[in-house]
């Protein structure tokens, strides 16, 4: 099929939109028009430039009214693959044990991890599948899934089979990560030098070998691994052509960001902790901070992300759910963009864009996706809100009208949103 040739049957135009656009001071369009073509962006701006003569009669017009329009929202940190609840442990965090000591105490992740080996390959899709359709309805068109409950060879691939499950079947882009160095297994106990022996020489070839895994991540911190062992993850995972990424300074200063920049990390995720030396090392590999406030605050941090530092030095932030059992159970990028605000100092365009272009950024896909732009996917959501700061201030409420991916509707709330042929 020839571009050039413009709109023609089977394509679709949508007109009267809000564009929220990466570049530019205040970013809208106004009055803005989207030409979707073969399920990609074929052209986007404002109306009064659309190339008319290009457009055939007969294609399927979408009349927005003036509600805005984003890229697909892409949430670049998740865990949403688990089975059974921490429910118990957030009702012993409530009675004031912390994090680390309950994963001192052999519960936390570990128990996670025990539910999802026990459980079929079944069980723990009917549990993820779940939140995989709460994230789309408030317009998630990407999302990272990461393994790194299963920490035995057999039960990674089992997560991994199922992210890529849950991307067959729903309309989400899924993005597989491989993340065996993410707490050291029972068995393994006062061994953790073996268990990376395991993953370095067991787990990632058998995930390179069936092709499950877009990344490789692992947790650098006093209660997982220490920089030294996720140097020997990620120099294998490098001979065997992954990019990586990691969870860095989120409850220390352990120098992982800095180690990660070494590796041309795709981001570092959490950064609590990261100072001066860690950011600059992440501005000069362009290394994305991803910035997780749903962990921050559930866990009740006190110690925020270096935010000013990471705008001085010009370091791209994403925002993700961290949807993952133990320390952020959320399922919704609104909720994360108000917290990023709220809790960091965010404005409500860095929220956005960090669930846009820095999301896409951070997974190593912003050819494809973040952007209203020609030539990325056709991947939006259509708001019923005029300006980003509508979208970011409610807590709760879910103002979605419509989620477009590939072209086609995914989401249909239909809020006031009309549809005709173009004549
Ligand atoms: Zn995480």
């Amino acid at each position: 099929m020839n571009r050039n040739q413009g709109l023609e049957k089977g394509d679709s135009l949508w007109t009267g939109c809000r564009l929220f656009m990466a570049e530019g001071d205040r970013g809208i369009v106004e009055d803005g028009a989207i030409a979707v073509k073969d399920g990609s962006i074929w052209w986007a701006g404002p109306a009064s430039d659309l190339p008319k003569e290009r457009v055939a009669p007969g294609g399927k017009v979408f009349r927005v009214g003036g509600k805005m329009v984003t890229p697909g929202l892409i949430d670049c940190h998740t865990h949403l693959i688990w089975a059974g609840s921490r429910a118990r442990e957030f009702e012993m965090r409530l009675r004031g044990a912390s994090y680390e000591e309950i994963a001192r105490a052999g519960g936390g992740i570990l128990n996670t991890v025990e539910a999802v080996r026990l459980a079929t390959e079944d069980e723990l899709y009917r549990q993820s599948a779940r939140r995989v359709q709460s994230l789309l309805e408030e317009g998630v068109t990407t999302v990272e899934i990461k393994s790194g409950y299963g920490l035995a060879t057999g039960a990674e691939l089992k997560m991994l089979r199922v992210a890529k499950r849950l991307g067959n079947d729903f309309p989400v882009t899924v993005i597989p990560t491989f993340l065996g160095a993410h707490a050291l297994p029972p068995e393994y106990t006062g061994r953790p030098d073996a268990y990376i022996d395991l993953v370095v020489e067991e787990m990632l070839p058998a995930v390179a070998a069936e092709g499950l895994a877009a990344a490789v991540d692992a947790f650098c911190e006093r209660i997982a691994f220490s920089p030294a062992q996720v140097e020997r993850v990620f120099s294998a995972a490098r001979d065997l052509g992954f990019r990586v990424k990691l969870h860095a300074e989120q409850l220390s200063d352990q120098k992982g960001a800095l180690m990660a920049a070494r590796f041309d990390a795709l981001s570092a995720d959490h950064l609590e902790y990261l100072l001066r030396d860690g950011a600059e090392a992440m501005a000069e590999k362009d290394t994305v901070a991803v910035l997780l406030p749903g962990a921050f605050y559930f866990l009740r941090e006190m110690k925020k992300p270096p935010v000013h530092l990471l705008r001085e030095l010009g370091v791209p932030m994403a925002l993700s759910t961290d949807c993952n059992p133990g320390s952020s159970p959320c399922t919704s990028p609104l909720l994360v963009m108000n917290m990023a605000c709220v809790l960091f100092g965010l404005t409500p365009r860095e929220a956005l864009l960090g669930m846009t272009v820095h999301g896409a950024r951070a997974l190593g896909i912003q050819d494809r996706v973040g952007r209203l732009a020609a030539g990325k996917a056709a991947d939006f959501v259509v708001w019923d809100v005029e300006e980003p700061v509508d979208l970011v201030y409610p807590m709760g409420g879910n103002p979605c009208s419509m989620v477009v991916r590939g072209g086609r509707v995914v989401v249909d709330r239909r809020n006031g949103v009309r549809s005709g042929r173009l004549q």
